[in-house]
């Protein structure tokens, strides 16, 4: 594509911008498709597969392969297995090319500003004017770093999770995991097998069992409609998210491998002090604290509040009509920034958008360009 001949002119214009290719922005476009609307989306990275790759190595889901599936295309293979992190790699790939939608790699939303009657989107490439547009670009560039009694003063080595590929780069060490989720549970554990660890959590550590009665969870929380249900705001209030477990977790927590403390009071070298008053050496603080959502292309247009939060409710801008969000933490329910939850978000998300009538196809897109060019 051509650069723009003035800075602020669009390149071409398009029925809507999804900004991301993961599993949200794939179903956001899946959406939009539905609609008759013919999207683009634009990815940062060299292809549409989201943040998949980058996670643990020896990551399984959690969720079944057929609670992992997306609109229109079934997750392969033996549905009650729980597949690898690289086989929804594969998956991904996979329904980006099902997806007839106009996917750009390699190609990094920038910022977001009105004009032209709506929204101009500004790769640095080239800047795409859109009167709708959907912005699904997860947490993974965006890692959670709290403030910790005595953390700033701590001289070893702080990483989040987010960095942690396998165990055997902390052999030996003693490492404390901050956190009380299924990433700090999963990670503890193998973790133990290779250095000494300890989970330092706020509370202590909740299960919820993997199979009740014979079903898998996700077999319960569909079938009785929890997943539906809107109760984002009450757990996000509860003080830990529980470790979807069939045993192997709380075993091993229990029998100290890894430990469990609560968090510290006080840091002090390498020297960490626990609420008992015990000072223990400590090589890595691991921190399994969680993401937050990654929007700094909309801080100038205002689609943000103080924390950088979007102002949005049930994934709909309350600042910006003809701006939605996919894969939002708690957006609508419990399921929504999982693979199963994602396809009904966005086709909630969707259908508002063009009933609040922001969204019209103004413009069939610029002239196609095949997935990876720029
Ligand atoms: C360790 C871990 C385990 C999980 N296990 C499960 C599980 O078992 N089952 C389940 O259903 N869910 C699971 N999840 C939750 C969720 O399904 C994943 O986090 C998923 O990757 C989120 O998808 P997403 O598309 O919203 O975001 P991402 O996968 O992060 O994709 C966002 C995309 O946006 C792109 N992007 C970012 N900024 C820009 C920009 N400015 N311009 C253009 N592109 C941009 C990124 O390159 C990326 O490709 C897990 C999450 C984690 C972290």
């Amino acid at each position: 594509m051509s650069s723009p001949a003035h800075p602020n002119h669009p390149t071409s214009s398009c029925d809507a911008i999804v900004v991301g290719a993961g599993q949200s922005g794939l179903a956001a476009a899946h959406a939009l498709r539905r609609a008759g609307l013919a999207p683009v989306v634009l990815e940062a990275g060299p292809e549409p597969v989201g943040s998949w790759p980058h996670y643990y190595d020896s990551l399984t889901l959690f969720s079944p392969a057929r609670y992992s599936s997306l609109p229109g295309l079934p997750f392969p293979g033996d549905p009650d297995r729980y597949p690898h992190r690289d086989e929804v790699v594969d998956h991904l790939r996979r329904y980006a090319t099902h997806l007839d939608a106009d996917i750009r790699t390699g190609q990094r939303v920038h910022t977001i500003r009105t004009g032209d009657g709506g929204y101009l989107v500004d790769t640095g490439d080239q800047i795409l004017a859109t009167p709708l547009v959907i912005a699904a670009t997860g947490g993974f560039g965006n890692p959670h770093r709290p403030t910790l009694p005595g953390l700033d003063a701590f001289t070893g080595q702080v990483v989040h999770v987010s960095d942690y590929r396998a165990p055997e780069q902390f052999a030996g060490r003693h490492v404390v995991i901050v956190g009380a989720g299924n990433s700090a549970a999963q990670i503890g554990v193998e973790l133990a097998r290779h250095a000494r660890v300890t989970l330092a959590t706020r509370a202590p550590v909740t299960y919820a069992p993997q199979v009740i009665l014979g079903r898998d969870m996700h077999w319960w929380s569909t079938t009785l409609g929890v997943d539906h249900l809107p109760i984002g705001p009450y757990l996000r209030a509860t003080p830990t998210v529980p470790v979807v477990d069939d045993g192997t977790y709380r075993a091993a927590i229990d029998n100290g491998r890894p430990a469990r403390m609560p968090l510290f009071t006080d840091i002090d070298g390498t020297s960490l002090t626990w609420p008992d008053g015990r000072a223990e050496q400590v090589d890595t603080v691991l921190l399994a604290t969680g993401y937050r959502p990654d929007l700094p292309y909309l801080t100038d247009l205002g689609a943000l509040d103080e924390h950088g939060l979007p102002l949005q409710v049930r994934g709909l801008s309350t600042s910006h009509p003809g701006l939605g969000y996919v894969g939002l933490e708690w957006q609508r329910s419990l399921a929504s920034a999982t693979l199963r939850g994602v396809g009904r978000d966005a086709g909630y998300v969707v259908r508002r958008l063009l009933r609040n009538g922001s969204a019209l196809p103004a413009a069939r897109c610029c002239e196609r360009q095949p997935a990876g060019a720029a």
